[in-house]
């Protein structure tokens, strides 16, 4: 038997819900974790019409992108479609988790990963780091121990450097210790100082997995009180942040790439600018609003900045430097849906997953 919770954790796996922007809402909505899954509805907002479509299909969660509640809620009477999504899905015992902007913010199986998929990008990176994610572990080790440590340590996931894992420093030393009145030392004797020859060992790991970390050291080291260091570090983390920039694999005139590109993301539309550059190589892509990369974009020499959600004013900014394209919100974040439905396809074979049938898009095109 599978639980909502069992979904959930895979979810967090793919894109870690403290990975998420300060204002957003990303995580399990409205529902209980611990109720019984009877089907998955993969959308990218949750409105009525997606509810609707949960009840009818049998699906008692709903994963959409966007949160359909950002802010407090006073009172739930059904007055507008938020508090209306809200009752029908308590009524109805429907669960709504959403995995919003720490999905953007994942350089793998994320939103722009799947943008930069579609458009056949290499040599991805993200566009703008994170700080104030990663955290580094010191601790001191029994030199003949520190195998042991590092193993435990990795696999409670510390220790992973871009496409790298298993990264670690450690250095030798010696440590001394004098155990007290009810101590119970591993090495020396109780009352006498005693030297140790250790390994003093560094990993760095995100800070979500700090507990679990810390857990993997205290079970794996062998001393009755453990040594070790936390600290916060300024990096930024080149795995988690907003918006992508790749490569083509050859240029292609910037007229050509516009058609190319309202094509393969199936937009009615494209809104640009001038196009300043003749050829289109180096591309920035942000799903959904991403104006506020603009400089990241001219920053990392990107031809061409690619988003949604762009007003009159703020096209203005390209300024002869870029090209901005916006191709529309639900447009650019249209194949999220997909990337949730392989994911989770992938992963579950015991109960029934949709992709949603109801286009969720509010705006239409004459
Ligand atoms: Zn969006």
């Amino acid at each position: 038997m599978a639980t909502i919770r069992t979904v959930l954790n895979y979810l967090e796996e793919i894109a870690p819900s403290a990975y998420q922007e300060s204002y957003d809402n990303a995580k399990l909505i409205v529902g209980n974790a611990n109720a019984e899954l009877t089907g998955i509805l993969v959308c990218l907002d949750s409105i009525e019409a997606i509810i609707d479509e949960a009840i009818e299909k049998g699906c008692n969660l709903v994963v959409a992108h966007h949160p359909i509640v950002f802010s407090g809620l006073k009172q739930i009477t059904g007055r507008n479609y938020i508090e209306r999504v809200i009752l029908k899905a308590i009524k109805n015992d429907i669960a709504i988790y959403a995995i919003h902007t720490n999905l953007d913010n994942v350089i793998y199986n994320g939103v722009n990963s799947k943008i930069a998929e579609k458009l056949g990008l290499q040599n991805t990176q993200i566009l703008a780091p994170k700080k104030g994610i990663l955290q580094k572990l010191y601790t001191f080790v029994p030199k003949d121990k520190a195998n042991e440590l590092k193993k435990a340590l990795f696999a409670a996931g510390a220790g992973q450097i871009g496409n790298y894992d298993e990264c670690s420093f450690g250095v030798e030393g010696v440590g001394t210790f004098r155990g007290g009145e009810g101590t119970n030392p591993t090495v020396g004797d109780i009352g006498k100082r005693h030297q140790e020859a250790e390994q003093k060992i560094e990993v760095i790991f995100p800070a979500h997995l700090q507990s679990r970390v810390v857990r993997a050291l205290i079970q794996a080291h062998p001393y009755e009180e453990v040594a070790y260091d936390v600290i916060a570090l300024e990096n930024q983390y080149m795995q988690v942040g907003s918006g992508m920039v790749g490569e083509l694999a050859e240029a292609v005139d910037s007229q050509q790439f516009l058609k190319n590109l309202k094509e393969k993301m199936q937009t009615a539309c494209v809104r640009y600018t001038n196009l300043c550059k003749k050829n289109i190589k180096r591309i920035a892509i942000c799903g959904g609003a991403g104006s506020f990369l603009l400089k990241n974009a001219i920053r990392a020499k990107a031809d061409i900045f690619i988003t949604g959600d762009y007003k009159y004013h703020q096209f203005f900014d390209a300024d002869g430097q870029i090209i901005i394209a916006d191709i529309g919100h639900f447009e650019s974040e249209q194949f999220t849906i997909d990337l949730l439905y392989d994911l989770l396809m992938q992963k579950f074979t015991t109960f029934a997953i949709y992709r949603t049938s109801v286009n969720t898009n509010p705006i239409n095109y004459l």
